[in-house]
């Protein structure tokens, strides 16, 4: 009896391994040196965070990259060679790389979409005020934060201001460690009792979000004009005056540079992960390619986080123009073109967090290490607002994965009812391109400062490169 017992226990073990799936932890699949690549991967991965806090920035850091390997302008209507790389800079904000593949273009684009805009608060147009011998800008926040995270840390100002005479002037105050950096006030809590006794959501308000910049007198003997003395500094620095903040584009982003988290170095904290996370692998996933079968793209898109709306963000048209161009050229339908190409919209999702476990269903979430996130559907409330992607298309990127030795998951954002979100997935699928997303779990996202595992990232790199050259 003993005898058979073993027996039936192995066989249901056995029988458990063959019909049971388990998402695996990136470091039991990987070896040492795969492990090595990841964590060196990741410290290019931290510069071009370190050199991109913003949508124009990160266009000018990939283009850097693009140009360095051989890419070459565009512009619709250009005549293209197979195997030829180029980029697309879409008012400096946005960005499309290709490959031309070897194939026809009629057999579809390997296309990834993923945005380099990041929540933030952006400087009003009419921003500095004095209050009581202080100077302060007023900011609108820009896309979903917890407004109570972005007090008491230090800013940094990126901006452009176009002057009257049409001069544009690009700055950075407050990433070198010799610049004055920029701070919201919050309440001491001795007196904060009425405070802390509203929500979360209301103990900050929109227009408490006011940045200080200074509170030295202009007229030292009279004690007045903080804000005369602002603003005859930055005339002296850079020629302006109060009317040129009318048009200007000033973000305040956190003064925090990229860095290892843990004992063992396994994290990185960043600003703005969400979605870099996703973006930079994009790009040197196309740097890895040789000569791809299939026209190989990356938009990196601006405006996602406020509905990817505008003519930098994923909904404007000149996106798919570029498809339309590319067919005319090489005399395509660029319906066919598009009803025969692919698209992973690579974004970030939430990881799982042991010390909010409510709020995300454990068996339909993604974890740190447990590689890149494959999400078939977002939106919220019964998948409103969705591009739920097809049983056949997420059937087509499993394969593709796990040909390609990907350590990858699945998941959906939150539990259902939870919350929800979207991502720029619908406004490709629109135009009649299957499209699932992929990308990074991340903690506390939309942060100031977010977690990302190397792993992961590395594991996004990846499965683009997989993706890329299909
Ligand atoms: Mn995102
Ligand atoms: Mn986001």
């Amino acid at each position: 009896m003993a005898t058979k017992k073993t027996e039936t226990k192995s066989k249901a073990a056995e029988l458990s391994e063959k019909l049971f799936y388990k998402a695996k932890n990136t470091y039991e699949v990987m070896s040492n040196a795969d492990v090595k690549a990841a964590y060196d991967y990741c410290e290019d991965y931290k510069k071009f965070l370190d050199n991109g806090k913003t949508e124009r920035e990160c266009v000018k850091s990939a283009t850097e990259l693009l140009v360095a390997k051989g890419f070459k302008p565009y512009s619709l209507g250009d005549k293209v060679k197979v195997g030829g790389k180029y980029y697309y800079d879409n008012h400096k904000k946005s960005l499309v790389a290709f490959v031309v593949g070897t194939e026809s273009l009629e057999k579809g684009i390997n296309l990834s979409a993923s945005h380099i805009d990041s929540p933030r608060t952006d400087l009003k147009q009419h921003p500095l005020y004095e209050a009581d011998g202080m100077a302060y800008f007023k900011t609108h926040y820009y896309g979903g934060i917890k407004k109570y995270q972005w007090t008491t840390i230090p800013l940094a100002l990126h901006g452009v201001i176009t002057k009257a005479d049409g001069e544009t002037i690009d700055f950075v105050i407050g990433e070198d460690e010799s610049d004055p950096v920029f701070y919201i006030d919050d309440l001491l809590p001795h007196l904060a009792g009425d405070q802390m006794r509203r929500s979360l959501a209301d103990g900050i308000t929109g227009e408490q979000l006011n940045i200080l910049v200074g509170s030295r007198p202009f007229d030292e003997k009279t004690s007045e004009g903080v804000k005369l003395n602002v603003l005859a500094l930055l005339n002296e620095k850079y020629g302006i005056t109060e009317a040129d903040f009318m048009s200007a584009e000033i973000c305040a982003v956190p003064a925090t540079k990229a860095r290892d988290v843990g004992f063992d170095r396994s994290m990185i904290l960043a600003y703005g992960h969400d979605d870099r996370v996703c973006s930079y692998p994009a790009i040197t996933a196309l740097l890895a390619q040789k000569k791809p079968a299939h026209t190989a793209m990356a938009v990196l898109a601006d405006k996602e986080e406020i509905g990817s709306e505008g003519n930098s963000g994923m909904q404007c048209e000149v996106f798919f123009d570029i498809v339309s161009s590319l067919s005319k050229t090489f005399g395509v339908d660029d319906a066919v073109v598009r009803a025969n190409s692919k698209c992973l919209s690579a974004d970030v999702n939430a990881a799982f967090d042991p010390n909010f476990p409510e709020v995300i269903e454990k068996r339909n979430g993604c974890f740190v290490n447990k590689g890149v996130v494959v999400t078939k559907f977002t939106g919220s409330r019964g998948k409103g607002g969705s591009n739920d992607a097809s049983a056949e298309f997420v059937g087509y990127v499993r394969n593709l994965l796990d040909k390609a030795g990907v350590v990858w998951q699945t998941a959906e954002l939150g539990k259902v009812d939870q919350g929800g979100g979207g991502t720029v997935a619908k406004y490709i699928a629109q135009r009649n391109i299957d499209t699932i997303d992929i990308g990074v779990p991340v903690l506390s996202m939309h942060a100031p400062c977010e977690v990302v595992s190397k792993t992961d990232v590395y594991q996004t790199h990846k499965a683009l490169e997989a993706f890329f050259k299909a």
